[in-house]
């Protein structure tokens, strides 16, 4: 038996010994299910997955992963796209599922303190009764994402633009770190000028640097009104300059999300949506009916002097749909393909020339490139299904490792919204340089002997 291996039976035995017998589970069924997340990355083989009902549980886990030596990675919802939550090194998956109760709400304040395994969807089914919302929105995945998993990627989602990402929403938090000491960072006051921004810090951290296990973040009044527009642009430079001009008006948009020509008509035959081709900028506004209204029309004359079509109400509301089901449209465009997938961010006003950069390189390489995303925060998501193992596989590969360079040059981001996880690890020296060196100093501080999500986010850990 290897030494890991030994680790992992003491920390059975242990855990067997501290813990209810309904919190542990080895089966095919469990073991199989925490393997991957929804990216196409190979899975992980977890030994063990671990139920917990409360922080006791969480710590009392963690000091056994600590003294065994045990992997020890946090899972909420699995709907991660670059392994953030793959047990990559096999241990002990921590399924924070049935943590899932929503502790407080105070209006007044517009916070929840919710436990990390309630989804995103059903917070906001209980904070409608409040008049309320939580803004951090992944696209189509609500219903398993969970408030947990959404701070510890620093989701961002398409309310960003006018929300802030998931990280700006952490006010405070409780916290099991790698030692298993519980600690609570943040705290209510809407502003604070005292000390380190811990919560910051955790927020983003992918469960390398502790366990969430409380989390109070700040909430919205749901808009009295929400009005979706669209316009169409001949060109994919064309929808990206577009955005550039509606921030520049400075009007208030609660989302600017970009679809790229190739992702528009995919998308539009998908759903049968009879479209004029060409590429989309779509637009909400939040607010009062009457203030949403003006702002759309205004956003629209923006659209109209950029070269776009407006669209009739009832074509925007067909686009919209079609934005939402994209991911799963392109996972649908080559069957069995492998998705190599990219999740940058650049500052808005480079956006036109990075995704003219785009066109001409893979019209040279001829591959199939669907862009969409966030446009109005810079988020632009680049997938490219391929045959699994074919020479297109590696063209695209080295695409998608060419663009994330050209997006850093252009003062952008390895990932703006779906983290470092295992598909961008290679690339932080790349983005972070010598402050790699600091981050592995509060990885040890958090986590001396390396046992949360290892194989995650730092290169050297
Ligand atoms: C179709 C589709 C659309 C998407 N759209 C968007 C989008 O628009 N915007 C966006 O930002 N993301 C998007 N995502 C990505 C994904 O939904 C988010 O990253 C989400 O935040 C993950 O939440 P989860 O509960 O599934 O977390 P998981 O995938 O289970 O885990 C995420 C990471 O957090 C860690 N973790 C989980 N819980 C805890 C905890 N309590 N404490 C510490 N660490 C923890 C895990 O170890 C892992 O590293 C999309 C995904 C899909 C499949």
């Amino acid at each position: 038996m290897s030494g890991a291996d030994q680790g992992v039976a003491r920390a059975r035995v242990e855990l067997e010994r501290c813990l209810a017998p309904d919190r542990l589970s080895a089966t095919a069924f469990d073991l199989d299910r925490v393997s991957r997340d929804e990216s196409s990355l190979p899975p992980g083989s977890a030994d063990l997955v671990v139920f917990p009902e409360s922080t006791a549980e969480v710590a009392a886990v963690t000091r056994i992963a600590r003294e065994t030596r045990t992997p020890l990675t946090a899972r909420g919802g699995g709907t991660s796209l670059e392994g953030n939550p793959i047990p990559v090194l096999g241990g002990i998956v921590l399924d924070l599922g049935r943590m899932n109760r929503l502790l407080d709400v105070s209006p007044i304040d517009l916070y929840a303190t919710v436990q990390p395994g309630l989804s995103h969807l059903e917070l906001n089914r209980r904070l409608a009764d409040f008049g309320l919302f939580f803004s951090a929105t992944p696209g189509g995945t609500g219903v398993a994402a969970t408030v947990g998993g959404l701070i510890a990627n620093n989701a961002s989602g398409i309310y960003s633009l006018r929300y802030g990402s998931a990280r700006r929403s952490l006010l405070a938090c409780e916290v099991v770190t790698g030692t298993g000491d519980v600690l609570r960072a943040g705290g209510m006051a809407p502003r604070r000028s005292s000390g380190y921004d811990l919560p910051g810090l955790l927020a983003g951290s992918e469960g390398t640097l502790g366990i969430l296990t409380e989390l109070t973040v700040s909430l919205h009044p749901v808009p009295e009104s929400r009005r979706r527009s669209a316009a169409i642009f001949p060109t994919d430079d064309a929808a990206a300059r577009a955005i550039g001009a509606l921030r520049l008006h400075g009007l208030d948009l609660a989302a600017i999300e970009l679809v790229n020509r190739e992702a528009a008509a995919l998308a539009a035959a998908e759903e049968g949506v009879a479209a004029r081709e060409g590429a989309l900028v779509l637009i909400e506004v939040h607010g009062s009916a009457s203030a949403a209204a003006e702002i759309s029309v205004e956003a629209g004359g923006v659209c109209r002097d950029g070269g776009g079509a407006v669209c009739s109400d009832a074509a925007a509301a067909q686009l919209w749909r079609c934005r939402e089901r994209l991911t799963a449209a392109v996972r649908r465009a080559i069957p069995d393909a492998r998705v190599v997938r990219a999740d940058l961010g650049a500052p808005v006003s480079r956006l036109p020339e990075l995704i003219s950069w785009c066109d001409a390189r893979r019209r040279a390489k001829n591959l199939a490139l669907y862009i969409f995303g966030h446009g109005g925060v810079g988020i632009l998501h680049a997938l490219l299904p391929v045959p699994a193992d074919s020479s297109a596989e590696a063209d695209a590969r080295d695409f998608r490792e060419r663009l994330i360079e050209r997006a850093v040059s252009l003062g952008g981001t390895v990932s703006a919204e779906h983290g470092i996880g295992i598909g961008n690890r290679h690339l932080m020296r790349l983005e972070h340089g010598e402050a790699l060196g600091l981050m592995s100093g509060i990885k040890k501080l958090f986590d001396p002997e390396g046992v949360l999500n290892p194989g995650k986010v730092l290169p050297i850990c």
